[in-house]
């Protein structure tokens, strides 16, 4: 190692010693390599680490359920009846919505199709979806199948906004502008908050703005963006969102997914839904009388269609708790801290083999940096993996790093720099830059 590196690795721990949020780290379990050293994890944006808490969470629910069976719908400590409304204030704020706009339910996919079915109700000239690309392959099915179910074609009904040749990420200037083109054909746009690949932000508030101007519902896909923006959901008048727990939220595979839908249509009880037990009035759900007429709770959720699945909802409690505390926007400043951090070293080794592809404006990316290697992606991958650095790549060439705020330092980042120039220097050997 060079002086260069030492001094790079100082940099880097001073900015971890000065750094208020980084005690979370201690509260969340990292994985590690054969020999028991820590791996340096850049793959929050797929599956957060695991809170020391979690395991507490759902032990306590087995434990009920062993203890008391059927009576822990009452009486286990966090009865499972009312079990969605504990996370009506704290799983609201972490999107910035209101405690009646949020619920906690099945899984994202899932939800975006409860959600269209209210939302996407194509009518004459007004059929069309736009959406962002690339668009991950689950969203792309959804929507597709959405269009058809109301007997449409998908290749007709999906507006796909591309970036402009020789460009990775989209405009956002482009992205308002074909809203307007194409208002009198729109039934829906559905966008990411964050888009998984390119690690693009959104400007929420003008899209949602301009969707309102012609009346159009947008819908959004907060995957990577729940846990990682400071989302306002609720001020940007977005008309409903899904997103994953398991990724930005530390929740555990598959755990359950979020659900927004704005205030103003809290009490519509005309909106078409696929109903459930669930949504219905909790006074009248489980009447078994000849009357069956559904009653939508108010609000989020009225869309619930099941009872709630206990096991994968469980570390949702104590995994808001530790956003609660950090503070959603203190944690999206250290993610600013650390994601600029993370460019600012990619830039210095100036290699020509590494082309970023996400905005390098704050405002415009979240946790995420995507790396397009236009040397050997398969050899950088194996380097990365062989110093037990845990990034996830994409075929053929993009490698994609999210320095999680919860749980990443400074130090990893420098870890990651020091490997990334090591390979460059490899590729200049083989007589690339
Ligand atoms: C992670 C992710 C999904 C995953 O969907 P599930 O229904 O949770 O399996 C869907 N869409 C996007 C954009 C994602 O990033």
């Amino acid at each position: 190692m060079g002086d260069g590196n030492l001094m790079g690795q100082q940099d880097a721990i001073t900015r971890d010693e000065n750094d208020p949020l980084g005690v979370f780290r201690q509260q969340f379990h990292i994985p590690t390599d054969a020999s028991g050293d820590p791996l340096i994890y850049f793959c929050g944006n797929s599956l957060g680490l695991m809170p020391k808490v979690a395991f507490d969470d759902v032990t306590a629910e087995l434990e009920d359920w062993r203890d008391l069976a059927v009576a822990g719908h009452l009486q286990a400590r966090r009865p499972w009846l009312p079990y969605h409304e504990s996370f009506r204030e704290r799983g609201s704020r972490w999107v910035g919505a209101k405690p009646i706009e949020v619920v906690y339910m099945n899984t994202l996919t899932a939800n975006l199709h409860f959600l269209m079915a209210s939302f996407y109700r194509p009518e004459s000239n007004r059929t069309k979806i736009l959406s962002d690309s690339p668009c991950f392959p689950s969203d792309t099915y959804a929507l597709r199948s959405q269009a058809r179910w109301h007997g449409l074609d998908a290749d007709e009904a999906m507006v796909v906004l591309e970036p402009r040749e020789g460009e990775s990420c989209l405009r956002d200037d482009d992205i308002l502008s074909a809203i307007d083109e194409n208002r009198d054909e729109l039934a829906l746009v559905m966008f990411a908050g964050v888009n998984y690949y390119t690690g693009q932000a959104y400007d929420i508030e003008s899209i949602a703005a301009k969707c309102q101007e012609h009346g159009i519902p947008l819908g959004l896909d907060l995957a990577h963006a729940a846990g990682n923006l400071d989302l306002q959901l609720h001020d940007h008048g977005v008309d409903f969102a899904a997103w994953c727990t398991y990724k930005y939220g530390n929740c555990g595979p598959g755990s359950v997914a979020g659900a927004f839908v704005h205030e103003r249509h809290a009490s519509n009880q005309e909106l078409v839904r696929l109903a459930g037990w669930w949504g219905n009035d909790p006074a009248t759900r489980f009447r078994m009388d000849e009357n069956t007429e559904f009653v939508a709770y108010p609000g989020a959720e009225g869309w619930q269609v099941s009872n709630p699945p206990i096991f994968s909802m469980a570390p949702l409690h104590s995994s808001l708790e530790i956003f609660d505390k950090a503070g959603i926007g203190a944690l999206r400043e250290r993610s600013i801290r650390l994601t600029g951090y993370l460019q600012e070293r990619i830039e210095s080794i100036g290699s020509s083999h590494y082309q970023v592809i996400t905005p390098g404006e704050p405002h415009r990316r979240g946790a995420q940096i995507s790396i397009r290697v236009l040397g050997d992606a398969q050899a950088l991958q194996s380097s990365l993996g062989e110093a037990g650095i845990v990034t996830d790549f994409r075929p053929p060439d993009v490698v994609r790093i999210a320095p999680t705020p919860l749980y990443n330092t400074f130090e990893e980042i420098h870890r990651f720099a020091e490997v990334l120039e090591q390979q460059a220097q490899v590729e200049m050997g083989r007589g690339g830059d």
